[in-house]
């Protein structure tokens, strides 16, 4: 359930939000209306306002909500548009781009997390969604080790790929635009921390 207080506490975590760099007001009125506590175990709801990760099932987290902010902000959503997110996770993030694009897919390798969430696609993200592709921008909330290709084939020209990559455990948030059938922009947004994008699917 959706309290006052709940309310209150989410007003309080969105605004702390605008003066970390976020400033498109779509994001924050998203942020506003998505009840994060929603996607937290109940004994942890406290935690679900503080601008934290925080832990799910299966050694995975629901991503820090700054994190959620910055780089739903870099896909500079249009409400025309389709999405793909690779790493459902909790779906809290799906929760929010729901609220800013006209269509989202969302994939998850852990059967656990999918069978939670529902309606949503399990697979392996490394190969994205080709029955569903082109994508006007594609999500991926995962730390890979390099730029996965398969992801910038299924991106419609003048898309957006936003995606956290490196070889350690921080990640560099890239935005690569492609520009052409095999032209890309690479543009960079400093350093996050994210669990591993991994290959395969697991039951
Ligand atoms: N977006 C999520 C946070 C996800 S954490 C949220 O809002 O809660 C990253 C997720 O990516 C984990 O659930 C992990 O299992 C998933 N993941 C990692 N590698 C993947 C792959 N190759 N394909 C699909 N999902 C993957």
């Amino acid at each position: 359930m959706d309290s006052y207080r709940h309310k209150g506490l989410r007003k309080a975590l969105v605004s702390s939000l605008r003066p970390k760099g976020i400033y498109n007001e779509a994001v924050l009125d998203a942020m506003m209306k998505v009840p994060r506590h929603l996607f937290l175990d109940k004994a942890f709801e406290e935690w679900a306002y503080k601008d934290q990760a925080f832990p799910i099932r299966e050694g995975q987290t629901i991503s820090q909500p700054f994190t959620v902010a910055f780089q739903t902000q870099l896909l500079e959503p249009e409400k025309s548009e389709k999405v793909l997110e690779i790493g459902t996770g909790s779906g809290y993030q799906a929760c929010i781009l729901y609220h800013l694009f006209k269509k989202v897919y969302t994939i998850e390798r852990l059967k656990t997390l999918f069978d939670s969430t529902q309606k949503l696609l399990k697979g392996d993200g490394y190969k994205g969604a080709p029955r569903f592709a082109p994508f006007d921008k594609i999500l991926v909330t995962a730390g890979a080790s390099s730029i996965p290709k398969t992801l910038l084939e299924q991106l419609k020209i003048g898309g957006y790929l936003v995606v956290p990559v490196g070889q350690g455990d921080d990640k560099e948030m890239l935005r690569i635009k492609k520009t052409g059938e095999e032209s890309y922009e690479k543009e960079s947004f400093g350093i996050f921390r994210f669990v591993p994008f991994k290959k395969g699917t697991v039951d």
